[in-house]
């Protein structure tokens, strides 16, 4: 665990601030939730804030309290400069480097003249002036829970806090089931729910809100699926044409790389999505037990994450990654077979 400058941070923050906050490209409901916690409880405190996004985040994540004061950074370009220029901080939630943001975004951050703080739980993070890292946390909401508690500020945790904590601690541990998932959070969804969080309410808005396009594209990706039983590997791919032929929407393919690892025997899981747009093949990686697809991502495909949770890309075609991730496969025999199965 890092925590630097936090009683500096804090004597900071005793006086109203101009503050920006933001989430990592592509947003998920642990960025989307700890960024709107974090600004619920700062706008209490007096402070005034604005959250930016690099890009579109899922419409199952719009519904979170404070989501329609969100600025996106690709669209609302002027504003959301502006906002920077204005603040006297910029808080960094659930991204550990400043590229994770994209390139635009990130030209801009690299020209901020005041001080970063980063509240984040992936591993490896960048310096920055204020640091609370911890890679053990279920979460970045776990965490702004935390950091709550720490400036002394519990009490002031009310529905709409409650209700944007639960939701990332939610999405980042599956509901409640990896490896990260602890007691103490447990402890801190039953707070949650003290003080507000509707429970069912939030895993209904999140987890019953599928398109009948979303689950045919599902069905597309489940039929696409490989499994290689030597290496107790299972992967997905789904092309271009494939999803716009189900009229892919951002945050379609949320999850689905999960049923790959939940085939009995797999500890190793993988979905390779093309993206035109981008040029490139978005992959995301998961593990069960002590495969760490953090150095997978990382040593092969230029991403990172987490030990069982991680992401990364290609800059080569399907067949080509496909191919590359096969042979990379044959070096890690070994440990995927002696890796943990329940
Ligand atoms: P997902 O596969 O759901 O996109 O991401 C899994 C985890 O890995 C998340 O914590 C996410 O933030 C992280 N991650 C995804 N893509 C990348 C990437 O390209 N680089 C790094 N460093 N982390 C990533
Ligand atoms: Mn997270």
């Amino acid at each position: 665990m890092i925590l630097k400058h936090f009683t500096e941070l804090k004597q900071f923050l005793s006086q109203p601030r101009n503050i920006v906050i933001i989430g990592h490209r592509n947003p998920d409901g642990d960025a989307i939730g700890s960024t709107l916690g974090l600004k619920h409880y700062l706008d209490k405190k007096g402070h005034t804030t604005q959250v930016l996004m690099p890009n579109e985040y899922p419409e199952f994540l719009h519904w979170v309290p404070g989501s329609e004061t969100v600025k996106r950074f690709d669209r609302q370009n002027k504003q959301s400069v502006k906002a920077l220029t204005k603040s006297d901080i910029v808080f960094l939630l659930d991204f550990n480097a400043l590229h994770r943001v994209g390139d635009d975004m990130q030209n801009t951050l690299e020209q901020y003249e005041n001080d970063f703080a980063l509240i984040d739980h992936h591993q490896q993070p960048d310096e920055f002036k204020y640091m609370y890292s911890d890679t053990s946390m279920s979460s970045t909401c776990q965490m702004v829970y935390n950091f709550i508690e720490m400036m002394g500020d519990v009490d002031l945790i009310d529905k709409n806090i409650a209700t944007c904590l639960y939701t990332g601690i939610m999405t980042d541990t599956g509901s409640f089931r990896f490896r990260s998932t602890t007691s103490t959070t447990h402890r801190i969804i039953a707070d949650l729910i003290d003080k507000g969080a509707e429970n069912d309410r939030i895993h209904s808005n999140v987890h019953d809100s599928n398109s009948y396009s979303r689950l045919l594209l599902l069905g597309q990706a489940l039929s696409n699926m490989k499994v290689l039983p030597e290496y107790k590997t299972a992967f997905i791919t789904l092309t271009e044409e494939e999803k716009r032929r189900f009229n892919y929407e951002k945050g379609d393919t949320e999850g689905v790389v999960n049923y790959a690892l939940s085939l009995k025997g797999i500890v190793f899981a993988a979905i390779f999505i093309e993206d035109e747009e981008q040029g490139i093949i978005k992959i995301s990686f998961r593990s069960k037990g002590d495969f760490s697809v953090n150095k997978f991502a990382r040593n092969y495909f230029n991403g990172g994450g987490h030990d069982n949770a991680a992401g990364g890309r290609s800059d080569e075609s399907m067949e080509d990654t496909i191919a590359r991730f096969k042979t990379l496969l044959t070096s890690y025999q070994q440990e995927l077979q002696n890796s943990y199965e329940a």
